[in-house]
């Protein structure tokens, strides 16, 4: 294996808080509650962003350098903020729409994000869906022929090797009723080295249609490394959506969000969904108010076109599942129908007939 290939260059990540001390990512405070940090989801900064974190990029620090705020659990943050645990049938699946399930192949990543939603699970050693836990799922898959999506997440699916992707395209392959397959993964910004022309060819060649879910947050992250990935799967005919999280100091402006998403489209990846932080234990220092967070995305509305705005998303607590949400746009109003204009910030009154 040669110094460039992508477990070379995903070993060269920044793992340790004295390091991070070192380089004045971290203070010494922090520097010393790094056991306690950790154990609440371990540490990785990727070759990719390190330079940029060193010359003051406060948009990726704030996503990837520990800080003392993750040890502070508000009243209303939980352990398991959407209830995948409750909807966990078999290791490594959950089930949450009958026509859907996720499969975890592995809880490892190629970046450790602070605000990660399943922070209680991620990097956690002994969680790999090998052996009897991967033939469970199979079988959990083969048995329910209402399942026509299966969506690769974790971790970070795009973390295994070929060799085991290769194998487990190759089971979900035998389901006849599996029509799809989606993978979510944050490499194409973290190690954009992982997407190989072989990698590609392995998914272009899978007997389902495979949809890739690209998670970024920051403008900054598309760094020419990063297109050049993207561009390999876009050219190899795979169809990319995007996905992000509305954090506080990294992507909660006008100018973040309408940068990210024009660069997007220029890429041919279409922004699906933009979500709203979970309640995820000692994540609070990345949310802003909701109805900031309405305002924002309404303003991008009438300003860029509609296929460059992704919905904001809820995941509602307790596993009632994914809802977007939005400011009013529409309300009845006696016999007529009150709309608002993103052009002129008015109510519109409108009358159709019959309705
Ligand atoms: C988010 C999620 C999905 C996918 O939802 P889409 O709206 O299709 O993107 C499927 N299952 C579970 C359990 C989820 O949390
Ligand atoms: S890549 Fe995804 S699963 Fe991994 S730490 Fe970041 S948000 Fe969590």
């Amino acid at each position: 294996m040669n110094d460039s290939s992508w477990p070379q260059i995903l070993r060269r990540g920044v793992i340790d808080a004295k390091a991070m001390h070192a380089r004045g990512w971290i203070d010494g405070d922090t520097m010393e509650s790094s056991d306690a940090l950790r154990g609440q989801l371990n540490f990785r900064v990727p070759q990719a962003f390190a330079a940029a974190i060193d010359a003051g990029d406060k948009s990726l620090a704030r996503q990837f350098v520990p800080g003392l705020s993750e040890l502070t659990q508000a009243p209303e943050e939980m352990v398991d903020p959407i209830g995948d645990e409750a909807r966990s049938p078999v290791f490594g699946i959950t089930h949450r729409y009958p026509d859907r399930v996720l499969l975890k192949p592995t809880l490892h990543c190629a970046v450790y994000c602070r605000f990660c939603f399943r922070r209680e699970k991620v990097a956690k050693e002994g969680l790999e869906l090998t052996g009897e836990r991967l033939e469970s799922a199979m079988a959990y898959i083969a048995s329910d022929s209402r399942i026509r999506e299966v969506i690769l997440t974790g971790g970070d699916p795009l973390t295994l090797t070929d060799a085991r992707l290769k194998q487990l395209l190759e089971r979900l392959g035998a389901i006849e009723h599996v029509r799809l397959l989606r993978i979510h993964t944050r490499v194409f910004t973290a190690l954009p080295e992982r997407i190989t022309p072989e990698l590609v060819n392995l998914l272009r060649t899978a007997r389902q249609t495979v949809w890739t879910v690209l998670h970024i947050n920051a403008p900054s992250e598309l760094t020419e490394a990063a297109k050049a990935s993207i561009a390999r799967f876009a050219d190899g005919g795979l169809p990319l959506l995007h996905q992000g999280v509305l954090l506080k100091g990294v992507n909660d402006t006008e100018d973040r969000l309408s940068d990210l998403f024009c660069q997007l489209i220029e890429l041919r990846v279409k922004p699906y969904y933009l979500h709203y932080p979970d309640l995820a234990k000692g994540t609070s220092q990345f949310r802003i108010p909701l109805k900031e967070a309405l305002d924002l995305m309404a303003s991008l509305r009438g300003k860029l076109p509609g296929y460059c705005q992704p919905e904001l998303m809820i995941d509602i607590p307790g596993g009632k599942g994914k809802v977007p949400v939005a400011r009013e746009w529409l309300r009845q109003q006696d016999e007529a129908w009150q709309i608002f204009s993103p052009l002129d910030g008015e109510w519109h009154s409108v009358r159709y007939p019959n309705a």
